[in-house]
Order: C-alpha cells, then sequence, then structure tokens
C-alpha cells in the first residue's frame, strides 16, 4: 500500500511496539479496497474537527494497515487516532470504492481494547459507563443520586463553579448532557402484550432501549401508541436488556455477544413478524446481530433471523403504511427540521422514510439543514470520552439547524437528542427536540403542541 507524504510524516514518529493479535485483525482484503482517492475525507466529522490525515478515514485506514504489517505499534499514538474515530459511518456512505470502513473499525475497535493497556483513569471511565448503562436496572438505581444531585440545586451549583470542568472535562461532559430525571424514569412498566387497535395486521416486537427507556419513556410511549393505532398487536418482553450497541461500538467483544444472546433470546417464541425499534443505533446493531454472533455456533442462525426482522419505526410504518387519520398539532403552520441520526442515514440508509411520515402531518413545513450527513457530535458515548470534539460538533450541528428557521427539530435517536439539547441550551434557544414518533401520536390524537 502506498502511503502519501503526511500519513507517512505521522506515522514514522509512531514507534513500533506491539500491534494487533490474531484474533479478527482488520481484513487486509478490505483495506487493501481503499484507493487513498480521498473523496471521504471533506465528509469526515472527525477530520473537520482536528484536520489531520490520521483522524480521517484514510489515515485510519494506512495506521490499520501498517499496524497489521508490523511496521507501527498500537500504543497511544495509534490509538488516539482510532479513538478519535466517530463511528458516524459517513465514509461508507462517501466512498465511491465501496470500503467497508464500517468492518475494518469494528474490528480494530475490538483489537484494540483487547490488546491496548489504557491509563487507569481511562479504564476507570469505560468501566464506569459499560457497568452502567447497558444495564437498565443497574442505571436506574444510579439515578436515585442523580435525581436528589438535580433536586436539590447541586447540579446548578457544581456548573456554575466549573469545577467539574477543572476536575475532568469528561465527567463535566457527561454532567453536562444529562436529562431531567423525572419520577418518570423510575417508572415505565409496559404491559407484555398491547393489543391492536381495530383490525388487527401485525404482531411486532418493541424494544425499550437503555436510555430511552429511562431518559425518554414518552417516546417509548408515543412509539406503542403509533403502532397499535396502525393495526399492530405490540408485544414487549419483559426480559429485554441493552441490545448491545454501546459495548460493540465500543469494541467490549464479550460483553456485546451476552447481550445480543440475551435478546434473542428474551423473543424466543413471540411469534412476532417483526422487532421494531426506535432508536437509530440500537436498530444498527440489531441487524448486525448475524455478525456478531457469526462465531457462536448455537446463535449464529438464530441471530440472523432475529436480526431479518429488526425494523427501524419509520422504515416499518413507511413501508406497511398509515392506517390512521393526522390532523394538524399546531394551530398555525409549523417549520419543522428534521436531523438525521448517522446509524439510520449512513448505518440503515433510511432518510427518506421518516420525512414521508412528518409530511403527512397537516400544516407541517419540513426544512433541510446544512450538513444534514454530518454527525452531531453525540455518537454513542463520543461526546463523553471525546468531548472537544463533539462539543464543535455539536455546536456547527445546532446552528445549521437553527439556520432552516425551524420552531421544532425531529431527532430520531436518543443520543443525537441530548447533544443537541444540551447546545441549544448553550446557545439560548429555546427550541423542543422531539422524536418524529411523537409528533405522530400527536397527530393521530388530534392534541396540539404548546411550543
Ligand atoms: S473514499 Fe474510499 S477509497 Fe477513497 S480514500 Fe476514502 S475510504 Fe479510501
Ligand atoms: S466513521 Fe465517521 S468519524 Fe470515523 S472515519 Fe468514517 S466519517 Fe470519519
Amino acid at each position: 500500500m502506498q502511503i502519501s507524504e503526511n500519513a507517512a510524516n505521522e506515522t514514522a514518529k509512531i514507534k513500533n511496539l506491539k500491534g494487533f493479535d490474531a484474533n479478527h485483525p482488520p481484513d487486509p482484503k478490505l483495506i487493501d479496497s481503499c484507493v487513498h482517492c480521498g473523496f471521504c475525507l471533506s465528509t469526515c466529522p472527525s477530520y473537520r474537527v482536528l484536520g489531520k490525515e490520521m483522524d480521517s478515514p484514510r489515515g485510519r485506514i494506512y495506521l490499520m494497515d501498517a499496524i497489521n504489517e508490523g511496521e507501527i505499534a498500537l500504543n497511544q499514538a495509534s490509538a488516539q487516532h482510532f479513538d478519535s474515530c466517530l463511528g458516524c459511518l459517513a465514509c461508507v456512505t462517501t466512498c465511491p470504492s465501496g470500503v467497508q470502513y464500517d468492518k475494518l473499525i469494528s474490528a480494530t475497535r475490538h483489537q484494540v481494547e483487547r490488546n491496548y493497556p489504557r491509563n487507569w483513569y481511562d479504564k476507570l471511565l469505560r468501566k464506569l459507563i459499560f457497568s452502567l448503562f447497558p444495564y437498565p436496572n443497574i442505571l436506574r438505581v444510579f439515578l436515585v443520586p442523580l435525581f436528589f444531585y438535580q433536586r436539590l440545586g447541586l447540579q446548578k451549583l457544581v456548573r456554575a463553579t466549573g469545577l467539574l470542568q477543572l476536575i475532568s472535562p469528561r465527567l463535566a461532559a457527561m454532567d453536562s448532557i444529562l436529562p431531567e430525571i423525572t419520577l418518570k424514569s423510575f417508572q415505565g412498566n409496559f404491559p407484555t402484550i398491547i393489543p391492536a387497535q381495530g383490525e388487527k395486521r401485525y404482531r411486532v416486537g418493541v424494544i425499550l432501549g437503555c436510555v430511552q427507556r429511562l431518559f425518554f419513556s414518552p417516546v417509548n410511549e408515543a412509539t406503542v401508541r403509533v403502532l397499535t393505532a396502525n393495526g399492530c398487536e405490540v408485544i414487549i418482553p419483559k426480559s429485554q436488556g441493552c441490545c448491545a450497541a454501546l459495548p460493540e461500538h465500543q469494541g467490549q467483544t464479550e460483553q456485546a455477544k451476552a447481550l445480543a444472546r440475551q435478546m434473542i433470546d428474551s423473543f424466543a417464541n413471540t411469534n412476532v413478524d417483526y422487532v421494531i425499534i426506535n432508536a437509530a443505533g440500537c436498530g444498527h446493531t440489531l441487524k448486525e446481530y448475524g455478525h456478531i454472533l457469526e462465531n457462536d455456533p448455537e446463535y449464529v442462525e438464530k441471530a440472523k433471523q432475529f436480526a431479518a426482522k429488526v425494523r427501524d419505526i419509520q422504515e416499518f410504518l413507511a413501508s406497511i403504511g398509515l392506517t390512521t387519520k393526522l390532523s394538524s398539532i399546531t394551530e398555525k403552520p409549523l417549520t419543522l427540521v428534521y436531523q438525521d441520526a448517522c446509524h439510520l442515514l449512513h448505518g440503515q440508509k433510511i432518510s427518506i422514510q421518516p420525512r414521508q411520515l412528518l409530511r403527512q402531518i397537516p400544516n407541517i413545513k419540513l426544512k433541510e439543514p446544512l450538513d444534514a450527513a454530518l454527525c452531531c457530535g453525540s455518537a454513542g458515548v463520543y461526546n463523553m470520552l471525546q468531548p472537544e470534539v463533539a462539543e464543535e460538533l455539536g455546536a456547527q450541528k445546532v446552528q445549521n439547524l437553527l439556520n432552516t428557521g425551524a420552531e421544532l427539530i425531529a431527532s430520531a435517536n436518543p443520543g443525537c437528542a441530548l447533544q443537541i439539547s444540551k447546545h441549544l441550551k448553550a446557545q439560548g434557544k429555546n427550541v423542543e427536540v422531539m422524536h418524529p414518533m411523537e409528533l405522530l401520536d400527536y397527530a393521530i390524537r388530534g392534541e396540539k403542541l404548546t411550543l
């Protein structure tokens, strides 16, 4: 592989110590499919912010190749360029040569987590994230002190002093996206079976998500109402846990596999036609179960069958068609902008369907923002682990959304909603972010929004 001058200069700085292990390193055939044209660079958010070849898709592919070849080491200098990747998959959409960067970065992340010794603080923070976020029941317990932290005004005090930012910018980043914890975060038990209204058209399973279930329970409630109103019987197995998106995106191989198996088991014998998800990042991972469990002889077939049934809620509704009447959700025309979540747009190629659904609501003027395909900086837990890059992307995204003149922002991913809400607040804007299902739910029920 030829290395550009820029890339060669940077790789030369990296000392040869230790590389990838033999367990699924990034596939050299996929690496060789990159022709180094550089088309992907302008659409890569990390390259836009950091401006270095090694923080671009092409640069990272050079690095993977050089580590595979034993020319450079997997050490702090090289690992940081993999860590700076948001995993937004914009490069996969852009690449004219069809380079499967998603598979390359996924293999690399698992290698990094196995073979790169992170410092104690990084390890601790990641441990905290991976022990809490994918387990809603544990996270719910952790929310109790956070509830009082907010209710007693301690959060305001901590933010006003800037203390957390001084101690740890990453903890400050976590605090800055923490939504208001309400009593709903501690409730949210759905019945296992919710009947369809009118004639039953489908029997569908619904996945509640982790962040969605705790912080955005109204989105799940709206999703269930929209489905049942449109002739779907909804099944919600109580044993369902996390979809594995977070550990999978961060290279936590065994944890991701265990969570995927649990999810498959929880839907076994439910006899559903489809499994519906309303969070972009989760949907992308659920569709990847066949790949995540490809080396598990007991589960690989079950995983493929499960993945074949997974549908994003918007993809599903657009394909079956709405049977309910929709009413205007505001007294006067509403200017709305839809924000594309990367794992819907790039990961699942879903962009037309949400717009089609939203346009069916009377009185809505749907706007398109500049750089619609650029990541907002949320990217799972990226905004907690790489707060500087995420800050810049979040501020840019919000500016572009506001420049459309929108009075309301629609977003189909909880992480994006948190990131955008944070930056709206930082820019002093009182604009709400809602999930398209909440808007459809209002339109079906004939209720008006108060903006
Ligand atoms: S666009 Fe594709 S082929 Fe071109 S540099 Fe990027 S990844 Fe490589
Ligand atoms: S996944 Fe996103 S951040 Fe990572 S290289 Fe591709 S475009 Fe850049």
